[in-house]
């Protein structure tokens, strides 16, 4: 059968669940759960692809809302990602429900893709993104290393097929100081919110003079106990990032100097820890890219080049595209003026835009799945993944 007719007979089948994943979503975002709480979402998508002829398997990788579902025995293996967590508060404002629904749309519709042209799909349940990083833990337990392509769509205000994202380290820190009456005896004490302030005072000053796409940023998770008593203990989270890798190593030098000052200063002893998922950029891959943006086109939509006002995120993603061929295409559900992670885009992620971003993703990813197993195309991927930078 030739490429139009396969494609044309995926996208029917994507119209055919059309009801059944505007379920799906709508359900995962009525009941928004955390990174790594995801039991009924994991559990939904599961059985979806299940009741479709998946074999599936639940909690891999050491992630107990992570799943595996295949259809097909042979290689090549095309991975679909599906996230599924919300955020804290706004619910879906990440709209990761339409990310979730539309993965496993395409890998039901893949289906007859590999009835007749052979390989495999694989719709990958990936939790806990925000926050987190579960493909970091997944792409560290083996989980890619059957997969030869992997995929991914993002609800946002553009459709772009190649995006930008910034490697970021997450970063842990405390410091001890020496409790005192703060009016009776504040010369007894060591202020270890003092500390804290003079270190978040001195990232402001490094900020002027760090690359223009870098980002620190943190919050004060404990600055004492009562106004009376000279504080023994501050914490505080912060997430550094950078474009490249090497930026985000030179960075954190830079900002843990701004602690180890304030710990001098001050006399309150410093503790850090910097997390042990650190998100890489995203590597795109253009040849995919490319075939992506040719089927988002043929459904009607107007696909942007990356654009800077955008704004540069994270995501695991990266991690995932730094061991196999990968996209990360964004799909519009908002006008431009809508925020990511406001409670207005929470909203769009339910909404008919959304709906019909879920639709053209899976139709479009479906599609990409039949490129990619026409003859010669995997090398030309795998080709310009393993030689071009
Ligand atoms: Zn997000
Ligand atoms: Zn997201």
């Amino acid at each position: 059968m030739e490429i139009e007719k396969l494609k044309l007979k995926v996208k029917d089948s994507v119209e055919l669940q059309r009801q059944q994943l505007i379920q799906l979503s709508l359900n995962i975002h009525d009941n928004p759960e955390l990174g790594f709480e995801e039991e009924k979402a994991s559990a939904w998508l599961a059985s979806y692809l299940e009741d479709n002829g998946f074999h599936v398997e639940r909690g891999i990788a050491g992630l107990a809302t992570a799943f595996r579902a295949i259809y097909g025995q042979e290689s090549p293996t095309t991975a679909l990602l599906a996230e599924y967590d919300a955020l804290p508060k706004i619910g879906h404002g990440c709209g990761h429900n339409i990310i979730a629904a539309s993965a496993v749309g395409a890998g039901v519709a893949s289906k007859s893709i590999i009835d007749q042209l052979g390989g495999s799909v694989v719709v990958l349940g990936t939790p806990g993104e925000e926050v987190f990083g579960g493909k970091i833990d997944m792409v560290k337990a083996g989980a890619f290393k059957e997969i030869d392509v992997a995929m991914i769509v993002h609800p946002n205000v553009l459709n772009m097929v190649a995006i930008q994202t910034l490697a970021c380290s997450p970063l842990e820190v405390e410091f001890f100081g020496q409790a005192a009456h703060a009016a009776a005896q504040p010369h007894r004490g060591i202020n270890a919110l003092d500390a804290m302030i003079l270190a978040f005072t001195s990232i402001n000053s490094l900020r002027q003079h760090i690359k223009a796409e870098a980002r620190i940023h943190g919050i004060i998770t404990d600055g004492g106990e009562a106004p009376n008593i000279v504080p023994a203990h501050s914490a505080a989270t912060l997430f550094i990032r950078a474009l490249t890798n090497d930026y985000l190593d030179e960075l954190k030098d830079k900002v843990l100097n701004c602690f180890t000052g304030a710990s001098i200063a001050t006399g309150a002893r410093l503790e850090y820890r910097w997390g042990d998922r650190t998100y890489t950029p995203m590597k795109n891959n253009a040849t995919l890219a490319g075939l992506f943006k040719q089927n988002l086109e043929s459904l009607g939509r107007h696909v942007e080049a990356f654009d800077r006002r955008f704004g540069l995120g994270s995501t695991d993603m990266g991690n995932v595209s730094q061991v196999v061929p990968s996209i990360h295409p964004t799909i519009t559900i908002a006008p431009f003026k809508v925020l990511l992670h406001t409670p207005e885009f929470a909203a769009a992620a339910a909404s008919q835009a959304g709906h019909q971003g879920l639709i053209d993703a899976a139709k479009a990813m479906a599609m990409t799945v039949a490129d990619i197993l026409q003859p010669g195309m995997l090398d030309k991927i795998k080709q310009e993944f393993c030689c071009h930078d």
